[in-house]
């Protein structure tokens, strides 16, 4: 990497802290607790917090941001950041020596938002992260980092933090799409790029293998949510660990990285496997929905269940498919054959049923 102020020699750079400030004395408590183990990096707190739905807590502001520039006298070594989504808020974080800025994902696939931040950031010697567009928009998230470029910032980093995706059957609040920040390193090589596994998984229990999986890819660092009490926070409670939390997950993370890793690296597959598996079922009962709903419209027409015509044009569109992307013909034509047998069973299910009552 190129810029060393998100660099660290021989270890992952680790951004650690709450979710939102929401006292002074929560503050205070977990940067003193984050700096004393050691193995944090920067503190991340939010101040202006960007809620999709409103009525929910919306950050403290500026007041937040003296009690940080007091815990930056007090600890020389620890740098912090908050999340920007105007330029006063970037100016604020000026005005208050703030080391780094991060764009949010609410914020970053807005690129007149982006805009008007580079242009408040504009030659500043700070850093500033920019997180993934909640959409899965490689070029959204791309241009958002190179506009920040463009106006000469000192320091840039991404952060990937999964998408939204509705109802996809992943466990977790935001997909991984691990692909995404795999080719994002590919178009932009030396630009650090983080994982933040707390908004990835939306749980606290996914931390551990998110964070593996982003190391076996060769993550640079990580963001992650961490609150002295993470059943009383005001946002984010399942996804935040406590400090004892936080170190765990960094030891397991170092023990995975020296562990014998055809098993770790098995897991992980097998995760991946399990994730699309899920899909795979949930789209199967979804296609099934739409068979029953195709077979009550065809008794409306005294239409056979089987529709050869149909049927051959489906297959020969999934045969085409499949050899695109280099998919056994022979696997998926066996593939389809059972899912239609399915339907057509499905569909005369319904037709018999209809026609006894
Ligand atoms: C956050 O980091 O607290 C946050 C709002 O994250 P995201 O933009 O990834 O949802
Ligand atoms: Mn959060």
């Amino acid at each position: 990497m190129s810029d060393s102020f998100f660099h660290t020699d021989n270890r992952p750079f680790i951004i650690a802290g709450p979710c939102s400030v929401e006292s002074r004395e929560q503050l205070t408590q977990i940067t003193a607790s984050l700096q004393a183990t050691q193995q944090v990096d920067m503190i991340r707190c939010g101040v202006w917090k960007p809620r999709t739905r409103p009525g929910g807590f919306e950050g403290l502001g500026e007041p937040a941001l003296e009690w940080i520039a007091a815990l930056r006298a007090q600890y020389p070594g620890l740098r912090f950041c908050c999340e920007v989504a105007r330029p006063e808020h970037v100016e604020l974080c000026l005005r208050h020596g703030i080391d780094a800025v991060w764009i949010g994902a609410r914020t970053s696939g807005n690129p007149f938002s982006v805009g008007e931040l580079a242009q408040a950031l504009r030659g500043c010697d700070i850093g500033v992260l920019v997180k993934n567009p909640i959409a899965a928009d490689i070029n959204l998230w791309q241009g958002a980092i190179e506009r920040i470029m463009q106006t000469d910032v000192a320091h840039v980093a991404a952060i990937h933090r999964g998408f939204y995706l509705y109802h996809d059957g992943c466990p977790y609040r935001n997909k991984p799409l691990w692909e995404v920040a795999i080719e994002l390193q590919r178009r932009l090589p030396g630009l650090p790029i983080f994982c933040d596994p707390s908004h990835m998984g939306g749980h606290r229990r996914y931390l551990q293998e998110l964070m593996a999986t982003a190391s076996d890819l060769g993550c640079n660092g990580y963001m992650i949510e961490v609150h002295p009490h993470p059943e009383t926070a005001l946002t984010d409670g399942d996804q935040q660990v406590d400090v004892a939390g936080l170190v765990a997950l960094l030891a397991s993370l170092e023990a995975h990285k020296h562990a014998d890793t055809v098993e770790m690296q098995l897991n992980t597959l097998r995760q991946q496997i399990d994730a699309i598996d899920e899909r795979l079922i949930q789209a199967m009962g979804e296609r099934m929905t739409i068979s029953r709903k195709i077979a009550r419209l065809k008794m409306t027409d005294h239409m056979e269940a089987y529709q050869p015509q149909r049927w051959n044009e489906l297959l020969r569109q999934r045969l085409t498919t499949a050899q695109s992307i280099g998919l056994d013909p022979h696997f998926v034509r066996k593939l389809y054959e059972a899912i239609h047998e399915e339907s057509i069973r499905t569909q005369e299910e319904v037709m018999g049923n209809a026609g006894v009552h």
